[in-house]
């Protein structure tokens, strides 16, 4: 029996467990109570784990060998992985020589590791010479980047889950942090029971567990959070509440805001929300008078066509009111996926360069290129992940290389994502599991290693560097992401750049040795920047995980970034951002007269490739369900049970309607995870659609490109049986 000491492969929360493992065998799998994050804890899915790994291959059979589809449709062929990856290079250098760099496009993911993450966004701005890499962090956290970046000068989360225990106010926003970050709720729930004097402020559409558990939940309408967090600086204003001292010291553009929210009376904001005056007021208070006032946020905020704005309206909040920089406070954006922070901190984005650089500053283009060794990386804009597919379908870009995602259900705009991959001439996706609807559409599908098999680090919420480790050796053919990435750059280096010295000089076969000498080229470029890390390295935080920046001279990370009252904006002023409110993208109206959000369940992830393998979380939620208010389902004379039809402008699914009272009249609720194995589906054109995603708008944040994922006007009506 052996133990190894890794990292939870599913939420932000970015718990530390300990797995237990006997030969190539998982056995088991429990809390690592030394880990900072969760000591001890793990919520369902984490506790399962173990069964992820040793659940039987039948619906979700793991990918052992390369494949290679020789047509559309046809069944995927053994081939070695010098056949697939000659192929895969002959074809990208063709397409690259023919059309240029942006013909081709990197589609990435959070659950990989920084190390993978790392060597993809060499591989296409290095290499290739392009900014086609995105990920499907896009879809997860740039709304929150972008308000970091405009408000406080870098994308970086000022607070810690210390502050939970030291906040006298937690403001939770569009986050069900009971469901979706389970770990940090029972963390709130102890602060609760500790602290008589902390409120909990909850606002979201929904009644979910954490609303249910608040003080105070705000039910505002979807999509109408600006106007309340304006109206909130507009109540603290009225009442004196707000900072001038800090404000005059610590920020800029406080004048511009002021006017911005004048209008945002409570009668207004009463009105836009659908929330009481009394609730707007009680809220302001709580926020701006508690000695210490922390907010928790996620997708709520994030997956909207506002979502930098809402974003932005949240952190003025905490500007005007000294609500910063000191325990307990602080604007705390929640991370979705478990490592989409470190994909940013590497720049594996379309819009970002390595170690916070951003592609649009020269200078910061140049210092990039330095540091590998080339005359310049491209300068310009890359296409983020809905222009992306949105390119391939309208075959501008010819070859798409997919790794651990599965756009083909996961991305809004379903029927474009499909279209897409219809029409690149090569789709090579790298993933664990056979079974997603993406692998369906490949023309190349490489196995890669999956939890319990990587090596690497991963960055959680608070910015906490832990390793991931191996407990078991990869089975059959399968590489680590990164090993992947690197020999098939290394090959197609030989056709772009033949004679001079790699860009990739890591050993593919040298397991965690190979990726940490990825991780030692990432960390010299961190030097002197906003998320300095040259004074960790793999042994001391495979010992201790450490909260980033820690700069050579640092005898520990930093658990709470902006204490002294310095931003990292140039002037070191915080900024504020004068946001006006602007309705979603797609209202709802007489024809599709629901607004429908979509959210996590507790016991599942994503696509549910790795939850879904395992019974015991669909004993929690087993099957799919369209949640309604018991009054909608009189009005139409429906039952619980009733199979009904869900329609959007842009596709059709069919699923029982379950009574729901935390839903609002006029509004449902489909969670997010089912997939085209449990909904059917059916476009206008007739195409088949892969389940939720059927109905999701692809209309996006025109700062952050996020996708408004949470809301679509849909109509609801009986399904009539044949
Ligand atoms: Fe894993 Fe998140 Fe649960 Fe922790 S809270 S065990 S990171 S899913």
């Amino acid at each position: 029996m052996k133990e190894t000491r890794s990292t939870c492969p599913y939420c932000g929360v970015g718990c530390g467990v300990v797995i237990e493992s006997d030969g190539d065998r998982i056995t088991g799998v429990r809390g690592d109570p030394r880990h900072p994050a969760n000591f001890g804890r793990l919520c369902t899915k984490g506790s399962t784990l173990h069964l992820t790994a040793t659940a039987p291959v039948t619906r979700h059979a793991r990918l052992l060998q390369p494949m290679r589809r020789e047509h559309r449709g046809g069944r995927p062929q053994p081939v070695t992985w010098d056949q697939a990856l000659g192929f895969a290079s002959d074809t990208f250098a063709r397409i690259i020589g023919e059309h240029g760099p942006d013909a081709v496009g990197f589609y990435v993911s959070g659950q990989l590791l920084t190390e993978d993450y790392y060597v993809f966004n060499k591989l296409a701005k290095g290499l290739v010479g392009t900014n086609n890499i995105d990920s499907n962090s896009r879809l997860c956290m740039s709304s929150a980047v972008a308000a970091y970046q405009l408000a406080l000068g870098a994308d970086a989360p000022p607070a810690c889950y210390d502050d939970v225990d030291q906040a006298d106010c937690i403001f939770i926003a569009g986050s069900n942090t009971a469901w979706a970050h389970p770990v940090l709720f029972r963390r709130i729930e102890d602060a609760r029971t500790a602290n008589p004097r902390l409120k909990i402020v909850c606002c979201d559409p929904r009644r979910t567990e954490t609303a249910a558990a608040a003080d105070l939940h705000l039910a505002l309408l979807p999509g109408t959070d600006v106007m309340l967090f304006n109206g909130m600086l507009h109540v603290m204003l009225w009442e004196g509440w707000v900072r001038q001292d800090f404000i005059a010291a610590h920020t800029t553009g406080f004048d511009e805001l002021k006017a911005q929210v004048r209008d945002c009376t409570p009668d207004v904001v009463a009105q836009v929300c659908g929330i009481s005056k009394e609730d707007l007021l009680t809220a302001a208070r709580l926020f701006a008078t508690s000695a210490a006032t922390l907010s928790l946020y996620c997708q709520g905020l994030n997956q909207s066509t506002s979502g930098t704005a809402k974003n932005a309206a949240l952190i003025n909040l905490h500007l005007a009111s000294g609500q910063i920089g000191k325990p307990g406070a602080g604007p705390f954006s929640l991370t979705g996926q478990p490592n989409a922070m470190g994909g940013r901190e590497v720049g594996g984005m379309a819009s970002l360069l390595s170690a916070h650089r951003n592609l649009a500053n020269a200078e910061h283009r140049a210092e990039v290129a330095a540091l590998w060794g080339l005359p310049g990386v491209p300068d310009r804009p890359g296409k983020t992940a809905v222009e992306m597919f949105q390119a391939a379908a309208d075959g501008e870009i010819k070859a798409l290389w997919i790794a651990c995602t599965n756009p083909a259900q996961s991305m809004p705009g379903q029927a474009t994502v499909r279209r897409a991959l219809e029409r690149a001439e090569l789709v090579v996706v790298q993933e664990a599991f056979a079974t997603t609807a993406t692998c369906d559409r490949a023309d190349l599908l490489l196995p890669a290693t999956t939890w319990g098999e990587k090596t690497g680090t991963v960055t959680n919420s608070e910015r906490r560097i832990s390793r991931v480790r191996p407990a078991v050796p990869a089975p059959g053919q399968a590489r680590h992401d990164w090993a992947v990435a690197v020999d098939f750059a290394r090959r197609l280096e030989a056709r772009l750049r033949p004679g001079r010295p790699t860009l990739f000089p890591y050993d593919a076969d040298a397991g965690c040795a190979g990726a940490e000498s990825i991780w030692n080229e990432h960390r010299a470029s961190t030097r002197g920047r906003d998320l300095d890390i040259t004074g960790m390295s793999y042994a001391l935080i495979e010992s201790a995980p450490q909260q980033w920046p820690m700069p050579a001279a640092a005898s520990a990370g930093t658990a709470r970034l902006y204490q002294d009252g310095r931003f990292a904006t140039g002037d070191g002023r915080a900024r504020f951002v004068a946001v006006a409110w602007q309705p979603v993208a797609e209202p709802r109206e007489a024809r599709y007269p629901f607004s429908l959000t979509t959210g996590r369940l507790r016991d599942q992830w994503h696509g549910m490739s790795r939850s879904g393998t395992v019974g015991r979380l669909f004993g929690h939620v087993p099957e799919p369900a369209v949640e309604m208010h018991p009054q909608d389902l009189a009005r139409r004379g429906l039952r619980e049970g009733d199979l009904v039809h869900v329609t959007s402008r842009r596709g059709s699914i069919v699923l029982p309607v379950q009574a729901s009272d935390e839903v609002a009249p006029s509004q449902a609720f489909l969670a997010m995870h089912w997939g085209p194995e449990f909904l059917g589906g059916q476009s206008g054109a007739g195409q088949p659609l892969a389940g939720v995603n059927a109905l999701t708008t692809a209309a996006f944040c025109p700062q952050s490109k996020q996708p408004e994922l949470k809301h679509a006007a849909v109509k609801i009506l009986k399904a009539e049986l044949p």
